[in-house]
């Protein structure tokens, strides 16, 4: 994409190819987009261009941009209290603990409040290990858990690899995923059974009194938007309470509606004994994470001090972007919008691109949460780009996307479609449209046999 015509974004792009050091990147091989301005699906680029966001940015928009009532709130804040250290009490700070906990499954009451989501796993992290007396970590190769030293070895993508020097105490096992089976199964209730066989195994070869923690996304998102198998989480639970093991879902990504559930493991039943959040909690306006704690781990540090703490740990412009978003999420029902939209508009839609696309190796997702898995052959499920990496159908599919006026999120060969929560009927006609023409580019880099 060329830099901007508009002198301004020129200026604003030439500033930050110069000083800004981006995350997870070449500084030299960017090229990033100059947003001016957004305001609920769409954001504008420097030479006044629109765009219908699905990226949810890093999948956290979920009120959408600008939403009123979340600006209203922050300005209304930052004119009575910019800030107040931790220790204090705060208003707004205990109204969003409040709303968070009600909003999460019974016997989890108490938030500690975070800058974002791999704090949040850290400190997910700490209590178990203070509360179990343990340290080792299990979590899936398929998932994610944040950037710091301990969360991106606990990551299971490439990304860990060039931090990983051996010694996190972070065991990886697989999770189910049927469409690319670690375990040779051919239904769900096979690839459920052997995958929990396989945790059992694992935690038993490696020593059952070893681990404090079990970290799982409950939907893990940026490795795939993989829904669990019904059975699955149930079954973790009981492989966890077994041993006694710390079960932490961490909701960073799925949290506060993404699958049309306010946290996803509602859709599962099962009660893990932390919860991990960021993003969608108050819709990344102003950074916030957190961790939602059990009452058997919170009376662990009832008497007995927690040795863990952050300088902004529910800081209060956070917080009161976060009860704005859920009171917004609520009386607007978004939750219950991205459940509809989700069941009888982008879930159908994509399956009929689908149909004529045979590029699409697999579509799945829940609620406003979906993933294409774009591959070369359908027989053989080979991916449109490898592991880690990208290619030039890959390129082409986003850049084609974005000439039509559509930001998606992208990961290795997927292309992942987190619209705001309050989305439209016409706003996802108009995002599949617009991949309906990119997929054509995935089309042609096809070699298998036609539909
Ligand atoms: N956990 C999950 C499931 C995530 O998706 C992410 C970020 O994408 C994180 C943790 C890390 O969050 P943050 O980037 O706010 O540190």
């Amino acid at each position: 994409m060329p830099a901007p015509q508009d002198a301004a974004g020129r200026l604003t792009y030439e500033l930050d190819r110069a000083h800004v050091f981006h995350s997870w990147s070449a500084q030299k091989e960017l090229d990033p987009m100059v947003v001016t301005r957004s305001e609920g699906s769409y954001l504008w680029d420097a030479d006044g261009q629109r765009y219908l966001d699905f990226s949810g940015q890093l999948v956290y928009t979920n009120v959408g941009h600008q939403h009123p009532r979340v600006v209203a709130a922050i300005q209304e804040q930052a004119a009575t209290l910019c800030t107040i250290a931790p220790a204090h009490a705060n208003d707004k700070r205990a109204l969003a603990a409040k709303l968070i906990t009600d909003r999460a499954p019974d016997g989890l009451n108490m938030v500690f409040f975070t800058n974002g989501g791999a704090d949040a796993v850290e400190h997910a992290v700490r209590m178990a290990r203070l509360h179990t007396g343990r340290r080792k970590i299990l979590t899936q190769y398929r998932g994610y858990h944040g950037g710091t030293d301990l969360t991106i070895n606990m990551s299971g993508d490439h990304r860990r690899w060039p931090n990983d020097d051996g010694r996190s105490g972070v065991v990886h096992f697989w999770g189910p995923f049927l469409y690319r089976s670690a375990f040779h199964a051919t239904t769900e209730e096979e690839e459920c059974a052997r995958a929990l066989a396989h945790l059992e195994e694992t935690i038993r070869f490696e020593g059952p009194d070893s681990f404090a923690a079990l970290v799982l996304e409950t939907v893990a998102g940026t490795s795939g938007v993989m829904p669990p198998p019904p059975g699955y989480l149930a079954g973790v639970r009981e492989i966890c309470d077994r041993y006694g093991i710390v079960y932490v879902a961490d909701e960073v990504m799925v949290g506060f509606g993404r699958t049309g559930r306010w946290f996803a493991v509602e859709h599962f039943d099962v009660t893990p004994d932390l919860i991990t959040f960021a993003k969608g909690v108050n819709s990344g306006y102003v950074p916030m994470g957190g961790v939602v704690v059990s009452d058997a781990i919170a009376e662990t540090f009832a008497h007995r001090v927690y040795p863990g703490g952050l300088t902004y740990s529910g800081h209060p412009l956070a917080a009161a972007a976060a009860v704005a978003t859920i009171e917004a999420m609520t009386d607007e029902r978004m939750v219950e919008n991205a459940a509809e939209i989700g069941r009888t508009l982008l879930g159908p839609g994509l399956h009929d691109l689908a149909e004529r696309h045979p590029s699409i190796g697999e579509v799945r997702g829940l609620g406003a949460f979906w993933a294409l898995d774009l591959v070369t052959d359908r027989a053989t499920k080979e991916p449109l780009a490898p592991y880690g990496g990208t290619s030039p159908a890959v390129k082409a599919v986003l850049s084609t996307a974005k000439q039509h006026g559509l930001l998606v999120f992208n990961n290795y060969h997927r292309v992942h479609l987190a619209p705001p929560l309050n989305v439209t009927e016409p706003e996802v006609k108009e995002a599949l449209g617009a991949l309906d023409v990119a997929l054509g580019a995935a089309d042609d880099a096809y070699t298998g046999a036609s539909l």
